[in-house]
């Protein structure tokens, strides 16, 4: 009987996945692994909150394809010398895969190709992670783009709603022994901390599509306008999903463009900024892809002049919520307890870190890489650099939130605030805000007093920024 793998990495669901598709309808027996091999992604191996959601996601995955009537084949080492093992004991002829864009992904899956392919071995990959491959978009001159709107202009009139693939008919497998179970991957963490986690999330296929369900059945409606204000639910929350290839961008879209045409023309809603923030994702990896040295190195060079402050202890205060500044703080405890943090917000803090703090950006995006569940290279390095300054297409420099008034415009009742600074739970309005302006307050409730002037901080980089532009 004809016999293939499919290597599953950043795609762990069983719909709209060309590789295993291919696959399945070319050879009658397929293989499904899973190598963990945290090596070979370095310097960005997974980090605490990625590896829980990675265990559970895997979990989810396994008992899906035992539904199927196969199973989910777990492995440790070296990805070549493990596909060659199996190829050896059980006789597949080819392996399957979905691209990844990681600069790391991508040399060790050329190696990988090349050295099968030598072996006489078939190596198929495809693009199932985003909407158009990174080389596929590109400008009138054949060069990656460097700015989102012409990008986007570019994506959207392509993008046309393409029906998902379903999950194919037959999954059939071949009994091997030798996988490893789940624990000995030893994902989770030592020192249990993941129980805001378990409440906050349910990795998997099926949780990604319940995702879908609640925000077409409500926040996709007032989206533009909700997705800034963190106390509610107005976004979709899909990012961990989407980062695991637990659901595609390609299936959202249908979904989206289906319920569309399903609504009454009078209460339709627009789904085009929704698209938009997802056609981010995609410049994100488009950059990626192109520059793949910008998870380090400033993508405006520029910045190598610039003169960062280097300061642990103020790190610290930033990372664990003690600094002083209530958004500020609320944020990085959301993040801490649930693995998230709002889009907004996460600005916030990053321009909080990086400019009233001079923190060089790396250290955010690193406390990120290991807090989030949702933490991508491609989004995270983007995200990071934009805040800073230095990005493609970023944020001006001389634009430092103010995260009182960021507070005052998207948090004005102080919902969000008092969710996760509970110490100031019972502090009145306009105080909430600012609790230093009431010295019996900080008393009270034992909440520090801002660590630095807003202010003062504010004027103290934009001059560092005129000096590196003088410089
Ligand atoms: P929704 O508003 O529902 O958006 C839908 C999807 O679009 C998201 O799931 C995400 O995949 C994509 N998206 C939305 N906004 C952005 C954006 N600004 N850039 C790129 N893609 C976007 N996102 C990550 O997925 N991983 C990260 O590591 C990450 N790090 C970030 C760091 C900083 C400093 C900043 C400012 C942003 C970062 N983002 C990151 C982008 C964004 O904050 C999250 O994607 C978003 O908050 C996820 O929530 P959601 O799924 O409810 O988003």
């Amino acid at each position: 009987m004809s016999t293939a793998i499919v290597w599953f990495r950043r795609d762990l669901r069983l719909a709209d996945h060309p590789a295993l598709s291919a696959a399945c309808e070319a050879f009658e027996r397929i293989i499904p692994v899973y190598i963990h091999a945290p090596h070979e992604d370095d310097p960005w191996p997974a980090g605490a909150a990625s590896r829980w959601w990675l265990h559970h996601s895997l979990s989810r995955l396994d008992a899906q394809l035992r539904g199927h009537g196969n199973a989910l084949h777990l492995a440790q080492g070296d990805s070549l010398p493990v596909l060659r093992d199996l190829i050896e004991r059980t006789g597949a002829t080819a392996v399957f895969w979905n691209r990844c864009y990681e600069p790391a992904a991508i040399a060790r899956d050329s190696a990988v190709k090349a050295a099968l392919r030598e072996q006489g071995i078939e190596a198929h990959s495809f693009g199932g992670l985003l909407w158009y491959e990174p080389w596929q978009i590109e400008t009138k001159q054949g060069e990656p783009y460097r700015v989102f709107t012409p990008f986007w202009k570019n994506l959207r009139q392509r993008l046309d709603t393409q029906r998902p693939l379903p999950i194919a008919s037959s999954l059939r497998g071949v009994d091997i022994d030798g996988g490893l179970p789940i624990d000995a991957l030893g994902l989770l963490p030592g020192i249990p901390w993941d129980a805001g986690l378990q409440n906050a999330w349910q990795p998997g296929e099926a949780g990604a599509q319940e995702l879908v369900d609640i925000f077409l059945d409500d926040a996709i409606s007032d989206y533009a306008k909700a997705r800034d204000l963190p106390a509610r639910h107005g976004t979709s929350r899909l990012s961990p999903h989407l980062h695991f290839g637990e659901i595609s961008p390609r299936q959202i879209h249908y979904r989206l463009t289906e319920r569309v045409a399903a609504t009454d023309a009078r209460r339709r809603p627009d789904i085009e900024p929704y698209l938009r923030e997802l056609g981010w994702r995609e410049f994100a990896h488009h950059l990626l892809y192109h520059f793949p040295g910008t998870p380090t190195e400033n993508f405006n060079d520029r910045f190598n002049r610039f003169a960062w402050a280097d300061d642990d202890v103020a790190l610290e205060r930033w990372q664990r919520g003690r600094t002083g500044i209530p958004l500020v703080d609320a944020g990085m405890r959301e993040l801490w307890h649930t693995g998230w943090m709002h889009n907004r917000v996460r600005m916030i803090v990053a321009s909080f870190l990086t400019k009233n703090l001079r923190q060089h950006w790396r250290h955010g995006t690193r406390w990120f890489w290991d807090t989030l569940v949702d933490a991508d290279l491609a989004n995270n390095t983007m995200g990071w650099q934009w805040v800073a300054g230095s990005g493609a297409d970023a944020a001006p420099y001389f634009r430092v939130f103010n995260p009182v008034t960021q507070a005052q415009k998207f948090d004005p009742e102080g919902h969000y605030l008092r969710r996760w600074l509970p110490e100031l739970s019972s502090a009145p309005l306009p105080l909430l805000h600012e609790p230093w302006k009431d010295a019996g307050l900080l008393k009270r409730s034992g909440y520090p007093a801002p660590m630095v002037d807003l202010g003062g901080t504010r004027q103290s980089a934009l001059d560092a920024y005129q000096r590196m532009r003088n410089a």
